[in-house]
């Protein structure tokens, strides 16, 4: 049986500023005439990055030649998706009129299915649609006004996925005003083809971290495993190391980025089902294959909270932090906790059975 686990009370306060930056501990160092080569990119996606690529110490060159690869696709994929640079593909679709042919590259494509995909897998919760509710929230900030429910309802009902139909070459809308935000998996997809661009060119092991959402494979120099640290950032402690054979690790969390609006704090992440931002869980750190999966699962536990577990499909593992005030909870799947090299805080099964994942027995 599979179930849900409540972490004791303990821990609570320092954990609910859990973030999921990663410290990998290995780098530079060499081993078995191995070395890491890293590099640090200029802030992408509105964040820091750190590439490493591990090779045989007279290998360096092939090391550097990967690292180029692999910011060129980060950048490749920015400069395709984001909301914020007005030649993106993504702004010229949401600026398209309807039944307007937009072209888009295979890339923007099969990230929008995805995104279509897991409004569905999510019940709802990741929703890329949102888009002119990110906006409305956005004014919200800058006139220091919460929206009014008819603000909220017009900005929901503007754009879904009925109003987009999406072909191999691009994409048509059948409402003007629908319009996507891909703020929450282009970030994940971008590291899972980074992480590929340093695997294809031959490297022993690689990592692609980007703001705290990571990749790594192969291996490092000195180590069969990956080090991921996650930790507290406003606290000197760390809550855990996770040990990782491979694999991404993406957090989200409304510690983190979030707005003030009449002297309230607001998510950066919204709720599609109210429109509101969301406030389950100020924290989520996902583990999963792809970076994709786990950017998308952070941002859709963020909505849910601790009972949206049920609907994680199978190797997908979540950390999260629910509740409000002095009423936190931490919650964490089963095949999370092998996971972290440092035992977490005195673990006792959920007293009141969370709710469990999907196939798994109630
Ligand atoms: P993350 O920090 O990875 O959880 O991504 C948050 C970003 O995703 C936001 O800044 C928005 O651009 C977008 N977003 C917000 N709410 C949602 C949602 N419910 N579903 C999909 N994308 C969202
Ligand atoms: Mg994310």
């Amino acid at each position: 049986m599979r179930k849900d686990t409540f972490l004791g009370a303990a821990l609570i306060l320092a954990l609910a500023a859990l973030t999921g930056v990663a410290l990998w501990q290995t780098a530079g160092r060499h081993a078995g005439g191995r070395v890491a080569v890293t590099r640090h990119p200029e802030r992408i996606m509105g964040t820091t990055c750190t590439l490493a690529a591990v090779v045989n110490s007279r290998d360096t060159a092939r090391a550097e030649d990967a690292l180029r690869r692999a910011e060129s696709v980060l950048r490749a994929v920015e400069a395709r998706m984001s909301v914020w640079l007005a030649d993106s593909e993504i702004s010229r679709l949401n600026a398209a009129s309807a039944a307007e042919q937009v072209p888009l590259s295979r890339d923007t494509v099969a990230v929008l299915r995805a995104a279509r995909d897991a409004a569905d897998q999510t019940g709802g919760a990741f929703d890329a649609t949102i888009g002119p509710l990110i906006e409305l929230w956005k004014r919200a900030a800058e006139r220091d006004r919460v929206p009014t429910q008819a603000e909220l309802d017009e900005a929901r009902a503007a754009s879904h996925w009925d109003l987009i139909e999406l072909t191999d070459a691009g994409a048509v809308k059948r409402g003007a005003s629908a319009r996507v935000d891909l703020g929450g998996i282009a970030k994940g997809y971008a590291i899972d083809r980074a992480a590929q661009a340093l695997h294809r060119a031959g490297v022993a092991g690689g990592l692609v971290d980007l703001g705290g959402d990571l990749k790594c494979f192969g291996e490092p120099p000195d180590d069969p495993h990956w080090t991921v640290e996650v930790k507290n950032p406003l606290g000197v402690t760390r809550l855990s190391r996770l040990r990782l054979a491979g694999g991404a690790v993406c957090t989200s969390g409304s510690y983190a980025r979030f707005t003030v609006i009449e002297g309230e704090r607001y998510s950066h992440i919204i709720d599609p089902r109210t429109g509101r931002p969301a406030d389950a869980a100020p924290s989520v750190t996902v583990i999963a294959r792809s970076a994709l999966s786990a950017d998308i699962w952070a941002t859709a536990l963020s909505v849910t909270g601790p009972h949206g577990f049920k609907r994680l499909p199978k190797g997908v593992e979540a950390l999260i932090v629910a509740g409000t005030g002095e009423d936190h909870r931490i919650l964490c799947t089963d095949g999370c906790r092998p996971l972290f090299m440092d035992p977490l805080p005195r673990v006792t099964p959920a007293g009141s059975a969370p709710p469990t994942r999907a196939g798994s027995s109630p």
